[in-house]
Protein backbone atom coordinates (compact mmCIF):
# COMPACT_ATOMS: atom_id res chain seq x y z
CA UNK A 1 0.00 0.00 0.00
CA UNK A 2 1.80 3.55 -1.10
CA UNK A 3 -0.05 5.72 0.99
CA UNK A 4 1.73 3.17 3.76
CA UNK A 5 3.16 5.52 6.59
CA UNK A 6 6.84 4.69 7.63
CA UNK A 7 7.11 3.40 11.07
CA UNK A 8 7.65 6.15 13.55
CA UNK A 9 7.98 6.75 17.17
CA UNK A 10 7.34 10.90 17.27
CA UNK A 11 3.59 11.45 17.66
CA UNK A 12 1.82 14.84 17.86
CA UNK A 13 -1.06 14.67 19.85
CA UNK A 14 -1.29 18.08 20.63
CA UNK A 15 -5.11 18.21 19.41
CA UNK A 16 -6.28 14.69 21.13
CA UNK A 17 -4.44 16.22 24.52
CA UNK A 18 -6.45 19.51 23.99
CA UNK A 19 -10.00 17.63 23.71
CA UNK A 20 -9.50 15.38 26.36
CA UNK A 21 -8.48 18.18 28.89
CA UNK A 22 -12.22 19.87 28.03
CA UNK A 23 -14.14 16.64 28.03
CA UNK A 24 -12.85 15.58 31.92
CA UNK A 25 -14.56 18.53 33.08
CA UNK A 26 -17.86 17.81 31.33
CA UNK A 27 -17.91 14.08 30.62
CA UNK A 28 -16.91 11.86 33.54
CA UNK A 29 -13.60 10.91 33.43
CA UNK A 30 -14.05 12.16 29.63
CA UNK A 31 -14.83 9.37 27.91
CA UNK A 32 -18.60 7.83 27.02
CA UNK A 33 -17.38 4.57 27.86
CA UNK A 34 -14.31 3.50 30.52
CA UNK A 35 -11.55 1.93 28.22
CA UNK A 36 -11.55 4.64 25.98
CA UNK A 37 -9.69 6.81 28.65
CA UNK A 38 -6.78 4.38 28.13
CA UNK A 39 -6.22 4.28 32.14
CA UNK A 40 -5.26 0.63 32.05
CA UNK A 41 -2.45 1.28 29.72
CA UNK A 42 -1.48 5.11 30.64
CA UNK A 43 -1.38 8.16 28.30
CA UNK A 44 -4.38 10.12 26.96
CA UNK A 45 -6.94 8.80 24.66
CA UNK A 46 -6.46 9.64 20.81
CA UNK A 47 -9.60 11.98 19.54
CA UNK A 48 -10.20 10.33 16.12
CA UNK A 49 -11.62 11.96 13.10
CA UNK A 50 -12.18 9.98 10.38
CA UNK A 51 -11.50 6.20 8.78
CA UNK A 52 -11.47 4.71 5.91
CA UNK A 53 -10.71 0.91 5.32
CA UNK A 54 -8.04 -0.54 7.62
CA UNK A 55 -6.75 3.17 8.59
CA UNK A 56 -7.99 5.69 11.33
CA UNK A 57 -7.16 9.62 11.21
CA UNK A 58 -7.30 10.91 14.31
CA UNK A 59 -7.91 14.92 14.80
CA UNK A 60 -3.89 15.81 14.42
CA UNK A 61 -3.82 13.76 11.28
CA UNK A 62 -1.87 11.18 12.98
CA UNK A 63 -2.67 7.55 10.86
CA UNK A 64 -3.12 3.86 12.94
CA UNK A 65 -3.35 0.52 10.98
CA UNK A 66 -6.86 -0.53 13.35
CA UNK A 67 -7.01 -3.54 14.93
CA UNK A 68 -10.35 -2.61 17.48
CA UNK A 69 -12.47 -1.74 14.56
CA UNK A 70 -14.86 -0.14 17.46
CA UNK A 71 -14.50 -3.34 19.19
CA UNK A 72 -15.81 -5.46 16.64
CA UNK A 73 -18.92 -3.95 14.10
CA UNK A 74 -15.92 -2.79 11.29
CA UNK A 75 -15.38 -6.57 9.99
CA UNK A 76 -15.19 -5.22 6.42
CA UNK A 77 -13.20 -2.45 7.65
CA UNK A 78 -14.30 1.54 7.94
CA UNK A 79 -16.67 2.91 5.56
CA UNK A 80 -17.32 0.37 3.25
CA UNK A 81 -19.40 1.76 0.18
CA UNK A 82 -21.97 -1.01 0.58
CA UNK A 83 -22.71 0.04 3.96
CA UNK A 84 -22.82 3.72 3.46
CA UNK A 85 -24.88 3.53 0.56
CA UNK A 86 -27.47 2.21 1.89
CA UNK A 87 -27.21 4.56 5.01
CA UNK A 88 -27.19 7.52 2.41
CA UNK A 89 -30.41 6.01 0.29
CA UNK A 90 -32.28 5.55 3.76
CA UNK A 91 -31.83 8.86 5.70
CA UNK A 92 -33.62 10.46 2.65
CA UNK A 93 -37.09 8.53 4.11
CA UNK A 94 -36.71 10.18 7.58
CA UNK A 95 -34.85 9.15 10.51
CA UNK A 96 -37.31 7.47 12.72
CA UNK A 97 -41.07 6.69 12.87
CA UNK A 98 -41.49 4.63 15.87
CA UNK A 99 -43.81 2.67 13.54
CA UNK A 100 -43.35 -0.74 11.88
CA UNK A 101 -41.06 -0.67 8.85
CA UNK A 102 -40.33 -3.04 6.01
CA UNK A 103 -36.41 -3.12 6.51
CA UNK A 104 -37.23 -4.84 10.09
CA UNK A 105 -39.01 -8.00 8.25
CA UNK A 106 -35.99 -7.88 6.10
CA UNK A 107 -33.72 -8.07 8.78
CA UNK A 108 -35.19 -10.70 11.37
CA UNK A 109 -35.47 -12.63 7.90
CA UNK A 110 -31.85 -12.17 7.32
CA UNK A 111 -30.86 -13.44 11.21
CA UNK A 112 -33.00 -16.10 10.73
CA UNK A 113 -31.40 -17.27 7.44
CA UNK A 114 -27.84 -16.84 9.61
CA UNK A 115 -28.39 -17.95 12.62
CA UNK A 116 -31.31 -20.97 12.00
CA UNK A 117 -31.19 -21.50 15.80
CA UNK A 118 -33.14 -18.61 15.84
CA UNK A 119 -36.99 -18.71 15.08
CA UNK A 120 -38.18 -15.30 16.47
CA UNK A 121 -36.12 -12.03 16.72
CA UNK A 122 -36.39 -8.95 18.69
CA UNK A 123 -34.18 -5.78 17.59
CA UNK A 124 -33.16 -3.31 20.63
CA UNK A 125 -30.13 -1.02 20.58
CA UNK A 126 -27.21 -2.11 22.34
CA UNK A 127 -25.47 -5.65 23.57
CA UNK A 128 -26.46 -4.85 26.89
CA UNK A 129 -30.03 -4.35 26.12
CA UNK A 130 -30.27 -7.42 24.08
CA UNK A 131 -28.69 -9.70 27.04
CA UNK A 132 -30.96 -7.90 30.07
CA UNK A 133 -33.73 -8.80 28.31
CA UNK A 134 -32.77 -12.29 26.93
CA UNK A 135 -32.48 -13.10 30.66
CA UNK A 136 -35.85 -11.52 31.73
CA UNK A 137 -37.67 -13.85 29.26
CA UNK A 138 -35.65 -16.46 30.30
CA UNK A 139 -37.02 -15.75 33.54
CA UNK A 140 -40.57 -15.32 32.65
CA UNK A 141 -40.40 -18.57 30.65
CA UNK A 142 -38.90 -20.99 33.14
CA UNK A 143 -40.60 -18.94 36.14
CA UNK A 144 -37.36 -19.68 38.22
CA UNK A 145 -34.95 -16.57 39.35
CA UNK A 146 -31.49 -17.27 39.16
CA UNK A 147 -28.85 -17.22 36.49
CA UNK A 148 -25.41 -18.58 35.71
CA UNK A 149 -22.71 -16.73 34.39
CA UNK A 150 -18.88 -17.02 33.82
CA UNK A 151 -15.53 -15.26 35.29
CA UNK A 152 -14.68 -13.10 32.55
CA UNK A 153 -16.95 -13.40 30.52
CA UNK A 154 -18.55 -9.34 30.04
CA UNK A 155 -22.81 -9.56 28.91
CA UNK A 156 -22.88 -5.48 28.96
CA UNK A 157 -23.38 -3.39 32.27
CA UNK A 158 -27.00 -4.56 33.45
CA UNK A 159 -26.91 -5.07 36.91
CA UNK A 160 -27.57 -8.76 37.04
CA UNK A 161 -24.09 -8.86 35.31
CA UNK A 162 -22.45 -6.79 36.94
CA UNK A 163 -21.85 -9.16 40.01
CA UNK A 164 -18.72 -10.78 40.98
CA UNK A 165 -18.12 -14.18 42.20
CA UNK A 166 -18.30 -15.46 45.81
CA UNK A 167 -16.03 -16.85 48.08
CA UNK A 168 -16.88 -20.08 47.31
CA UNK A 169 -17.92 -21.88 43.96
CA UNK A 170 -21.18 -22.37 45.25
CA UNK A 171 -21.76 -19.20 47.17
CA UNK A 172 -23.40 -16.59 45.87
CA UNK A 173 -22.22 -13.20 44.32
CA UNK A 174 -21.59 -9.53 45.78
CA UNK A 175 -21.90 -6.33 43.32
CA UNK A 176 -19.33 -5.86 41.39
CA UNK A 177 -19.99 -1.92 41.47
CA UNK A 178 -21.22 0.43 43.69
CA UNK A 179 -25.75 0.99 42.91
CA UNK A 180 -26.19 -2.94 42.16
CA UNK A 181 -27.79 -4.07 44.86
CA UNK A 182 -27.12 -7.22 47.40
CA UNK A 183 -30.38 -8.06 46.19
CA UNK A 184 -29.24 -8.71 42.44
CA UNK A 185 -26.52 -10.31 43.15
CA UNK A 186 -28.17 -13.56 45.39
CA UNK A 187 -30.00 -13.97 41.49
CA UNK A 188 -26.35 -14.36 39.52
CA UNK A 189 -24.27 -16.99 40.14
CA UNK A 190 -20.50 -16.72 38.58
CA UNK A 191 -18.61 -20.13 37.63
CA UNK A 192 -15.06 -20.08 36.54
CA UNK A 193 -15.33 -20.72 32.24
CA UNK A 194 -14.32 -24.00 31.24
CA UNK A 195 -14.91 -25.80 34.35
CA UNK A 196 -18.04 -28.25 33.07
CA UNK A 197 -17.69 -29.80 37.29
CA UNK A 198 -18.35 -26.19 39.02
CA UNK A 199 -21.40 -25.63 37.04
CA UNK A 200 -22.55 -29.19 37.35
CA UNK A 201 -21.91 -28.24 40.94
CA UNK A 202 -23.42 -24.75 41.09
CA UNK A 203 -26.61 -26.24 39.27
CA UNK A 204 -26.97 -29.08 41.91
CA UNK A 205 -26.58 -26.17 44.82
CA UNK A 206 -29.20 -24.52 43.27
CA UNK A 207 -31.56 -27.11 41.50
CA UNK A 208 -34.93 -26.18 40.12
CA UNK A 209 -34.15 -22.29 40.81
CA UNK A 210 -31.71 -21.44 37.80
CA UNK A 211 -33.33 -19.84 34.70
CA UNK A 212 -30.42 -19.54 32.59
CA UNK A 213 -26.81 -19.70 31.70
CA UNK A 214 -25.02 -17.29 29.73
CA UNK A 215 -21.75 -17.36 28.36
CA UNK A 216 -19.77 -16.13 25.75
CA UNK A 217 -19.31 -19.41 23.47
CA UNK A 218 -15.74 -17.72 22.51
CA UNK A 219 -14.98 -15.23 24.90
CA UNK A 220 -13.65 -11.81 23.82
CA UNK A 221 -13.80 -9.74 27.33
CA UNK A 222 -10.53 -11.25 29.25
CA UNK A 223 -8.71 -11.09 25.92
CA UNK A 224 -9.36 -13.96 23.68
CA UNK A 225 -10.65 -17.48 25.09
CA UNK A 226 -11.55 -20.31 23.09
CA UNK A 227 -14.05 -23.08 25.15
CA UNK A 228 -12.32 -26.43 26.04
CA UNK A 229 -12.55 -29.48 23.94
CA UNK A 230 -16.46 -31.13 24.90
CA UNK A 231 -16.65 -27.75 26.88
CA UNK A 232 -19.80 -26.27 24.98
CA UNK A 233 -21.31 -29.60 24.09
CA UNK A 234 -21.18 -30.29 28.20
CA UNK A 235 -23.02 -27.30 29.11
CA UNK A 236 -25.46 -27.56 26.75
CA UNK A 237 -26.46 -31.19 28.06
CA UNK A 238 -26.61 -29.61 31.68
CA UNK A 239 -28.89 -27.09 30.80
CA UNK A 240 -31.03 -29.69 28.66
CA UNK A 241 -31.21 -31.91 31.42
CA UNK A 242 -31.85 -29.56 34.23
CA UNK A 243 -34.29 -27.15 32.25
CA UNK A 244 -32.45 -24.41 31.87
CA UNK A 245 -32.36 -22.04 29.30
CA UNK A 246 -28.84 -21.71 27.14
CA UNK A 247 -27.91 -18.12 26.11
CA UNK A 248 -25.27 -17.42 23.85
CA UNK A 249 -24.25 -14.34 24.22
CA UNK A 250 -22.68 -13.72 20.86
CA UNK A 251 -22.74 -9.44 20.50
CA UNK A 252 -18.85 -10.08 19.77
CA UNK A 253 -18.43 -13.98 17.68
CA UNK A 254 -22.20 -13.53 16.21
CA UNK A 255 -21.41 -13.11 12.14
CA UNK A 256 -17.37 -12.45 12.76
CA UNK A 257 -16.69 -16.28 13.77
CA UNK A 258 -18.41 -17.95 10.85
CA UNK A 259 -21.87 -16.43 9.04
CA UNK A 260 -24.00 -18.17 12.03
CA UNK A 261 -21.24 -17.53 14.87
CA UNK A 262 -19.50 -19.53 17.23
CA UNK A 263 -22.62 -21.80 17.52
CA UNK A 264 -22.24 -22.74 13.72
CA UNK A 265 -18.13 -23.18 14.40
CA UNK A 266 -18.94 -25.35 16.98
CA UNK A 267 -22.19 -26.98 16.04
CA UNK A 268 -23.91 -26.24 19.38
CA UNK A 269 -27.52 -25.20 19.03
CA UNK A 270 -28.42 -22.89 22.19
CA UNK A 271 -31.85 -21.62 23.39
CA UNK A 272 -31.14 -18.01 23.16
CA UNK A 273 -28.51 -15.78 21.21
CA UNK A 274 -27.86 -11.98 22.05
CA UNK A 275 -25.91 -10.16 19.02
CA UNK A 276 -24.72 -7.01 18.74
CA UNK A 277 -22.21 -4.94 17.23
CA UNK A 278 -21.43 -6.11 13.69
CA UNK A 279 -25.21 -6.59 13.52
CA UNK A 280 -25.29 -2.79 13.11
CA UNK A 281 -22.94 -2.18 10.44
CA UNK A 282 -21.33 0.19 12.96
CA UNK A 283 -24.64 2.05 14.02
CA UNK A 284 -26.56 0.74 17.40
CA UNK A 285 -28.23 -2.51 17.06
CA UNK A 286 -28.70 -5.05 19.36
CA UNK A 287 -30.88 -8.32 18.85
CA UNK A 288 -32.01 -11.36 21.00
CA UNK A 289 -33.59 -14.17 19.79
CA UNK A 290 -34.10 -18.08 19.68
CA UNK A 291 -36.82 -20.91 20.40
CA UNK A 292 -40.09 -19.42 18.80
CA UNK A 293 -41.86 -21.06 22.94
CA UNK A 294 -39.41 -18.98 24.53
CA UNK A 295 -39.43 -15.78 22.32
CA UNK A 296 -43.06 -15.97 22.39
CA UNK A 297 -43.16 -14.78 25.70
CA UNK A 298 -42.41 -11.82 24.30
CA UNK A 299 -44.44 -8.44 24.48
CA UNK A 300 -47.00 -8.23 23.04
CA UNK A 301 -47.50 -12.20 21.60
CA UNK A 302 -46.45 -12.77 25.46
CA UNK A 303 -46.39 -11.54 29.08
CA UNK A 304 -42.83 -10.64 29.31
CA UNK A 305 -42.50 -6.44 28.59
CA UNK A 306 -39.48 -5.29 26.75
CA UNK A 307 -39.87 -2.21 24.29
CA UNK A 308 -37.75 0.28 22.89
CA UNK A 309 -38.75 3.84 20.82
CA UNK A 310 -35.89 3.75 18.55
CA UNK A 311 -35.88 -0.37 18.35
CA UNK A 312 -35.70 -0.99 14.71
CA UNK A 313 -34.69 2.37 13.70
CA UNK A 314 -34.64 2.46 9.62
CA UNK A 315 -31.21 4.06 9.54
CA UNK A 316 -29.48 1.09 11.71
CA UNK A 317 -31.64 -1.72 9.79
CA UNK A 318 -30.18 -0.05 6.58
CA UNK A 319 -26.60 -0.40 7.47
CA UNK A 320 -27.12 -4.12 9.29
CA UNK A 321 -29.02 -5.25 6.79
CA UNK A 322 -26.03 -4.09 4.05
CA UNK A 323 -23.66 -5.35 5.74
CA UNK A 324 -25.36 -8.89 6.99
CA UNK A 325 -26.00 -9.36 3.65
CA UNK A 326 -22.38 -8.66 2.02
CA UNK A 327 -21.63 -11.38 4.99
CA UNK A 328 -24.06 -14.07 3.70
CA UNK A 329 -22.90 -13.32 -0.02
CA UNK A 330 -19.34 -13.69 0.51
CA UNK A 331 -18.74 -16.76 2.87
CA UNK A 332 -15.20 -17.10 1.18
CA UNK A 333 -14.41 -14.31 2.93
CA UNK A 334 -14.04 -16.16 6.75
CA UNK A 335 -11.56 -18.52 5.61
CA UNK A 336 -9.40 -15.64 4.22
CA UNK A 337 -9.51 -13.27 7.93
CA UNK A 338 -8.87 -16.64 9.40
CA UNK A 339 -5.50 -17.05 7.55
CA UNK A 340 -4.46 -13.60 7.81
CA UNK A 341 -5.04 -13.37 11.57
CA UNK A 342 -3.15 -16.78 11.83
CA UNK A 343 -0.40 -15.13 9.81
CA UNK A 344 -0.62 -12.41 12.78
CA UNK A 345 -1.03 -14.85 15.91
CA UNK A 346 2.03 -17.22 14.44
CA UNK A 347 4.21 -13.99 13.54
CA UNK A 348 3.82 -12.83 17.06
CA UNK A 349 4.47 -15.39 18.93
CA UNK A 350 7.42 -16.49 16.89
CA UNK A 351 8.51 -12.92 17.81
CA UNK A 352 8.08 -13.35 21.33
CA UNK A 353 9.37 -16.50 21.12
CA UNK A 354 13.17 -15.32 19.34
CA UNK A 355 13.05 -12.31 22.44
CA UNK A 356 12.68 -15.21 25.26
CA UNK A 357 9.33 -14.03 25.95
CA UNK A 358 7.17 -16.91 25.11
CA UNK A 359 4.32 -15.51 25.39
CA UNK A 360 0.93 -16.88 24.62
CA UNK A 361 -0.93 -15.67 21.65
CA UNK A 362 -4.90 -17.03 21.56
CA UNK A 363 -6.71 -16.82 18.69
CA UNK A 364 -10.04 -17.80 17.04
CA UNK A 365 -10.94 -16.64 13.37
CA UNK A 366 -10.39 -12.99 13.20
CA UNK A 367 -9.76 -12.53 17.03
CA UNK A 368 -7.19 -12.64 18.70
CA UNK A 369 -4.83 -11.61 22.26
CA UNK A 370 -1.50 -11.44 22.80
CA UNK A 371 -1.32 -12.89 26.66
CA UNK A 372 1.68 -11.13 28.37
CA UNK A 373 2.37 -14.35 30.35
CA UNK A 374 3.71 -17.56 29.50
CA UNK A 375 1.15 -19.52 30.71
CA UNK A 376 -1.07 -21.52 28.81
CA UNK A 377 -4.96 -18.96 29.31
CA UNK A 378 -7.81 -20.87 29.70
CA UNK A 379 -9.91 -18.72 32.12
CA UNK A 380 -9.76 -15.38 33.97
CA UNK A 381 -7.20 -16.82 36.70
CA UNK A 382 -4.86 -17.79 33.91
CA UNK A 383 -5.37 -14.28 32.44
CA UNK A 384 -4.49 -12.48 35.44
CA UNK A 385 -1.19 -13.80 35.36
CA UNK A 386 -0.32 -11.43 32.76
CA UNK A 387 2.36 -8.81 32.81
CA UNK A 388 0.19 -5.57 32.82
CA UNK A 389 2.61 -3.09 33.33
CA UNK A 390 4.93 -4.41 30.04
CA UNK A 391 1.77 -4.54 28.00
CA UNK A 392 0.96 -1.13 28.57
CA UNK A 393 4.61 -0.24 27.34
CA UNK A 394 3.99 -2.62 24.40
CA UNK A 395 0.61 -0.99 23.69
CA UNK A 396 2.33 2.75 23.75
CA UNK A 397 5.30 1.77 21.66
CA UNK A 398 2.88 0.63 18.88
CA UNK A 399 0.50 3.44 18.87
CA UNK A 400 3.68 5.52 18.57
CA UNK A 401 4.83 2.71 15.17
CA UNK A 402 0.95 3.91 13.97
CA UNK A 403 -0.90 0.74 15.39
CA UNK A 404 -3.73 1.19 17.09
CA UNK A 405 -4.13 -1.89 19.61
CA UNK A 406 -7.06 -2.46 22.12
CA UNK A 407 -6.11 -0.21 25.30
CA UNK A 408 -6.21 -2.95 27.70
CA UNK A 409 -4.35 -6.57 28.10
CA UNK A 410 -7.82 -7.64 28.80
CA UNK A 411 -9.06 -7.56 25.60
CA UNK A 412 -9.49 -9.41 21.90
CA UNK A 413 -8.29 -7.36 19.04
CA UNK A 414 -10.62 -7.78 15.59
CA UNK A 415 -9.04 -8.33 11.85
CA UNK A 416 -11.05 -6.30 9.10
CA UNK A 417 -11.36 -7.79 5.39
CA UNK A 418 -9.27 -4.41 4.83
CA UNK A 419 -6.05 -5.59 6.36
CA UNK A 420 -3.43 -7.26 3.55
CA UNK A 421 -1.23 -9.37 3.58
CA UNK A 422 1.26 -6.11 3.35
CA UNK A 423 -0.21 -4.56 5.82
CA UNK A 424 0.26 -7.90 8.19
CA UNK A 425 3.76 -7.50 7.87
CA UNK A 426 3.87 -3.86 8.61
CA UNK A 427 2.26 -4.89 11.83
CA UNK A 428 4.73 -7.37 13.04
CA UNK A 429 7.50 -4.94 11.89
CA UNK A 430 6.09 -2.46 14.46
CA UNK A 431 5.14 -5.40 16.86
CA UNK A 432 9.07 -6.45 16.56
CA UNK A 433 10.23 -3.15 17.28
CA UNK A 434 7.74 -2.72 19.89
CA UNK A 435 8.21 -6.31 21.97
CA UNK A 436 11.91 -4.71 22.42
CA UNK A 437 11.24 -1.43 23.45
CA UNK A 438 9.04 -2.51 26.13
CA UNK A 439 11.32 -4.83 27.62
CA UNK A 440 14.54 -2.95 27.31
CA UNK A 441 15.90 -5.61 24.87
C1 LIG B 1 -19.88 -5.63 23.77
C2 LIG B 1 -20.55 -6.75 24.43
C3 LIG B 1 -21.77 -6.59 25.11
C4 LIG B 1 -22.38 -5.25 25.35
O1 LIG B 1 -22.77 -4.62 24.17
P1 LIG B 1 -22.98 -3.02 24.18
O2 LIG B 1 -23.47 -2.74 22.80
O3 LIG B 1 -21.65 -2.43 24.49
O4 LIG B 1 -23.99 -2.72 25.21
C5 LIG B 1 -22.40 -7.72 25.60
N1 LIG B 1 -21.87 -8.93 25.43
C6 LIG B 1 -20.70 -9.13 24.79
C7 LIG B 1 -20.18 -10.51 24.61
C8 LIG B 1 -20.00 -8.04 24.28
O5 LIG B 1 -18.82 -8.25 23.69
Amino acid sequence: MSQEPALRTDLNLATSDALFTRAKDHIPGGVNSPVRAFRAVGGHPVFMQSAKGAWLTDVDGNRYLDFINSWGPMILGHAPEVVLSAVQDAIQGSLSFGAPTRREVEMAELIKKMVPSIEKVRLVNSGTEATMSAIRVARGYTGRNKIIKFEGCYHGHGDSFLIAAGSGALTLGTPDSPGVTEGVAQDTITVAYNDLAATHAAIEANKDQVAALILEPVVGNMGLVAPAEGYLQGLRALCTEHGIVLIFDEVMTGFRLARGGAQELYGIKPDMTTLGKIIGGGMPVGAYGGRQDIMDCVAPAGKVYQAGTLSGNPIATAAGIAQLTYLHEHPELYPELERITTRIADGTRQIAAELGLNYTVNQVGSMFSVFFTDKPVNNLEDAKTSDTEAFGRYFRAMLHRGIYLAPAQYEALFVSTAVTDDLVDHYLTACRESMREAHGL
